[in-house]
């Protein structure tokens, strides 16, 4: 999507060969067009796979999930991050473990928002090493909905989530997919400049 790679490459800072933050858009203040812009490219391309949910996860997922969820017409809901849960009853569960931050977090939705009827499209902001797709993932699972695919607004796909993923037979959407944060400098894989 080439409104969002653009806006990567002017607003976007390379902190290491490894991550790139996104604060000025996406994870701390974030731009409500270009949020928009995302959800409807995301809805355009799931749009006729019966979606009844999109699962995401607290807190820079929900822009995206939202935007994505009011153009698609159905609800958005954001699994909690806790360090460690104990009243469990009434959730699903998962564990997520964060190679950025170096943490576990188990993760959670209340049973009341997901059911066997279901069709979930489960969106993150970043696509890395795939531990926050897995988690939610393993949480659809537990719910016996179907999964559509997953949608990611920025991949890294020199990191190993992707391939990981796709591997299993999920369908996969990215709209940035970055190759390499080498020398400071953004660059994209070709085939995510198309729209
Ligand atoms: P994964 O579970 O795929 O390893 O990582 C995905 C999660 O880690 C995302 O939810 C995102 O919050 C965070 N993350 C991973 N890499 C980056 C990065 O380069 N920049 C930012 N801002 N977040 C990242």
């Amino acid at each position: 999507m080439k409104k969002l790679q653009d806006k990567i490459l002017s607003d976007g800072k390379v902190l290491s060969e490894s991550v790139l933050k996104v604060d000025s858009f996406l994870n701390h203040q974030i731009d409500p067009p270009l949020m928009q812009a995302i959800g409807e490219e995301f809805a355009l391309r799931f749009k006729e796979d019966g979606i009844t949910k999109i699962l995401t996860l607290e807190s820079s997922g929900i822009a995206p999930a939202m935007m994505t969820g009011l153009v698609l017409g159905v609800p958005a809901i954001f699994a909690r991050k806790r360090k460690s849960l104990t009243l469990v009853d009434h959730l699903y569960t998962a564990s997520v473990h964060s190679y950025t931050k170096n943490e576990t977090n188990d993760i959670s939705v209340s049973k009341d928002f997901l059911q066997k009827d279901d069709i979930v499209l489960v969106m993150d902001d970043f696509l890395a090493n795939g531990q926050a797709a897995l988690g939610l993932l393993d949480i659809v699972e537990q719910a016996g909905s179907k999964l559509a695919g997953i949608g990611i607004v920025i991949e890294k796909g020199f990191q190993p989530g992707g391939k990981l993923l796709r591997e299993r037979g999920i369908r996969v959407e990215t709209l940035a997919n970055i190759a390499s944060l080498e020398n400071g400098k953004v660059s994209f894989f070709e085939e995510a400049n198309t729209r």
